[in-house]
């Protein structure tokens, strides 16, 4: 009995593939690449055709040619320096070969006297003779030498004819695998199956073939792949039944009623959405995803108040201490006085701590604020009925399954990110959540005016600024990495401190890469309260952070940004109803494509909108949040080539969680696809 899956050869190690060393094998690990499955996503770069024989006679020298001879007669100087010989002939003329470092016996065997060999090089001529150089393509089987050979890039030490044969050995030895997609879907890629389409892929004629059903049909597997995985997660978290959170709208609208603004549509649409997960005895696994400044806040507090209504216990977790702070603020100032609200900051004393502790677990804490510190393991409470995360950009699909497997059974998840982020990209990063979109802006909002200015103009800025600090306003200045080195990149940024610190005494401070924490907390603490006016920082100032009266923000070599980036950083200002400002310089003037994209930024206020048009211009790979996601870059699909690939893909998973259609028949997939990590529970 054979209970060998036919998909297993494809995830074996590499060890098992004939005539590959362990060498071969660690450079290839080197690479990441660990299973004959991994190998298939190497593709040739180009290919040499060495199909065509000629004569000697009409060699051209210094081209590939593939010529068939016959060995002749040895020449083994045995002297150091001297290459040993051997020559060839046909009946056309004569030809040496010639080897360095290699031995008589390896050259006896290739080239063996009498035997007809077919040998491919590039021709040289040496001394009246032609010669070919330490040839690598040779063998008394035409066929083997007589083909277009692949050539892949070699940054690995591994040397093309090793590719080759490789790659020839797993294409023969690739197995039959039942086909995973629907005929529907298939006759969308003229039903050309995995295997087909992996030969194809490696096929020299094929290179850069984008368009082709092959190529279209492996994009699709890999999309659809990560789309199915996340979808299986949103499905699992939403089977986990839960006790309903009961408590009554009229105290959340109380408390509504006494901000200083009214809610926006989008503010009360997610709030609703959000309300009805709470009360249904179903987990919560959702995202808040909205631009910077739309608002997410009081809809997260809104929710943890409900919850509080109902007897459980909210953690709310921010990526720093002063944001948590902030949240916790706020919390004081709008919740009525008898819920019990907490900070757990690195400050707090040991026995503050303790005690912090000690109330949680015996429920006498209703909501906590605090950084990642709140996941510790002595951290218990008694009964939490919501976390809330904000800024979770950093969070990868791993992370969050976990923090939703450890939040415990009544536990309802959100959380909040403020990287808009294109639609294709959010299916594929946040597949696995609920998703309630903020996209309207509070409209008090005024857009920040964003201006271009070069370097050399800084005295304008200067002037500028001197004006906006007379108003009473504050002002951010950014100078981004111009190296990749730290050094540098400080430097220029103390650089500017100083200049700017004698034109405004006293109104000036620094943040940098090496600002320890603390240090960092007090200036962006002195900051808030407006003790000082100009905030100089080489890395960007902490997401999420609300400063109203922090109205300029002049970003430096603007052009090291992309767009998401540079609008995250204009959304720092402009959250109060002033007017407020962005100035982008730049060291020269701008290109053309560099204009194209500012123009963008300067006509849209909205991130999603920007977003989408930064991945047009940029490639999917720098847009904000995408790498730092934790999921893995696609081999071949590509968000803006294949972005009706990606629809077509939700597409399918929508039918298919409404069939609820059996995904059995996707095992191979998935495990292939290389989730299984995420899969294993699931599949
Ligand atoms: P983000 O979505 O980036 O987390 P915040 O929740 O920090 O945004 O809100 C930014 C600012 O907007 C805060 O000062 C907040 O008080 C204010 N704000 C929130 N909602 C409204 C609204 N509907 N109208 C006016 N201002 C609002
Ligand atoms: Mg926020």
């Amino acid at each position: 009995m054979n209970i060998k899956r036919n998909y297993d050869y494809l995830l074996s190690d590499l060890s098992s593939l004939k005539g590959v060393g362990i060498k071969t094998t660690n450079l290839l690990k080197r690479k990441k690449i660990n299973s004959i499955f991994d190998l298939l996503w190497k593709l040739p770069k180009s290919y040499t055709d060495r199909s065509l024989s000629s004569k000697i006679e009409d060699l051209k020298i210094d081209e590939v040619q593939t010529i068939t001879i016959i060995p002749q007669k040895y020449s083994f100087p045995r002297v150091r320096n001297l290459p040993n010989r051997v020559l060839c002939k046909d009946e056309t003329g004569e030809i040496d070969c010639v080897f360095f470092n290699s031995y008589e016996g390896y050259i006896k065997k290739i080239l063996p006297i009498g035997k007809e060999v077919t040998i491919s090089g590039k021709i040289k001529y040496f001394r009246n003779k032609y010669q070919l150089t330490n040839p690598r393509y040779i063998s008394e089987d035409s066929s083997i030498v007589k083909q277009k050979h692949n050539n892949y890039s070699l940054t690995d030490g591994i040397t093309e004819k090793i590719y080759n044969k490789i790659m020839l050995q797993i294409i023969k030895n690739l197995p039959d695998i039942d086909e995973w997609h629907s005929k529907e879907i298939l006759k969308k890629f003229n039903n050309v199956s995995w295997k087909e389409s992996i030969k194809k892929l490696h096929e020299p004629e094929n290179i850069g073939k984008f368009k082709e059903d092959f190529y279209q049909r492996l994009a699709y597997d890999e999309i659809f792949s990560t789309f199915l995985v996340n979808s299986e997660i949103r499905k699992k978290i939403k089977k986990i039944k839960k006790t309903r959170k009961k408590f009554d709208t009229k105290k959340q609208n109380e408390i509504i009623s006494k901000l200083d603004f009214s809610l926006t549509d989008d503010q009360n649409k997610t709030l609703d959405e959000i309300n009805k997960d709470l009360c249904s005895d179903n987990k919560m696994f959702r995202l808040l995803q909205g631009d910077v400044g739309s608002g997410k806040t009081i809809v997260s507090l809104l929710s943890a108040f409900n919850t509080i209504n109902s007897d459980f216990q909210v953690a709310v977790m921010a990526p720093t201490e002063i944001l948590a702070r902030q949240h916790f603020l706020l919390a004081k100032k709008i919740f009525p006085k008898n819920i019990e609200i907490e900070l757990l900051s690195g400050k707090s004393t040991y026995k503050n701590k303790k005690d912090i502790l000690s109330r949680l677990i015996k429920n006498k804490i209703d909501i906590i604020f605090g950084t990642h510190a709140l996941f510790q393991k002595k951290i218990q409470f008694n009964k939490l009925g919501l976390i809330i995360i904000d800024e979770q950009h950093k969070f990868g699909v791993n992370q969050r399954k976990k923090l939703s497997d450890k939040a415990g059974k009544d536990c309802d998840v959100l959380l909040m990110t403020a990287t808009p982020i294109p639609r294709t990209l959010t299916m594929t990063i946040y597949g696995d959540m609920d998703l309630s979109i903020i996209r309207e802006k509070p409209n008090n909002r005024k857009p920040v005016k964003t201006y271009s200015k070069l370097e050399s103009k800084i005295e304008d800025v200067i002037k500028f600024i001197k004006k906006e600090i007379h108003l009473g306003n504050q002002i951010f200045w950014v100078c981004p990495l111009i190296e990749e080195s730290k050094k540098i990149d400080h430097t220029s940024a103390v650089k500017k401190s100083e200049y700017l610190k004698k034109i405004f005494p006293n109104q000036v401070y620094l943040l940098h890469g090496k600002t320890t924490i603390e240090e960092k907390e007090k200036i962006l603490n002195k900051f808030l309260k407006n003790e000082f006016k100009i905030l100089v920082s080489t890395t960007i100032i902490e997401v999420g952070i609300d400063f109203p009266n922090a109205n300029v923000i002049i970003i430096e070599n603007a052009n090291k940004f992309g767009l998401s980036q540079l609008h995250q950083l204009r959304g720092r200002v402009g959250r109060g109803n002033k007017e407020s400002s962005c100035i982008l310089m730049f060291k020269s003037n701008l290109s053309d494509n560099a204009k194209k994209r500012i123009s963008i930024l300067k006509e849209s206020n909205d991130g999603f909108e920007i977003s989408e048009e930064d991945m047009k211009l940029r490639g999917y790979g720098d847009i904000l949040g995408f790498k730092q996601s934790g999921i893995k870059n696609f081999k071949l699909a590509d968000p803006i080539h294949n972005h009706n690939l990606f629809i077509l893909a939700e597409k399918e998973i929508k039918r298919i969680e409404n069939d609820r259609e059996d995904i059995s028949k996707f095992k191979p997939l998935i495990k292939l696809y290389d989730r299984a990590d995420i899969i294993n529970d699931i599949a």
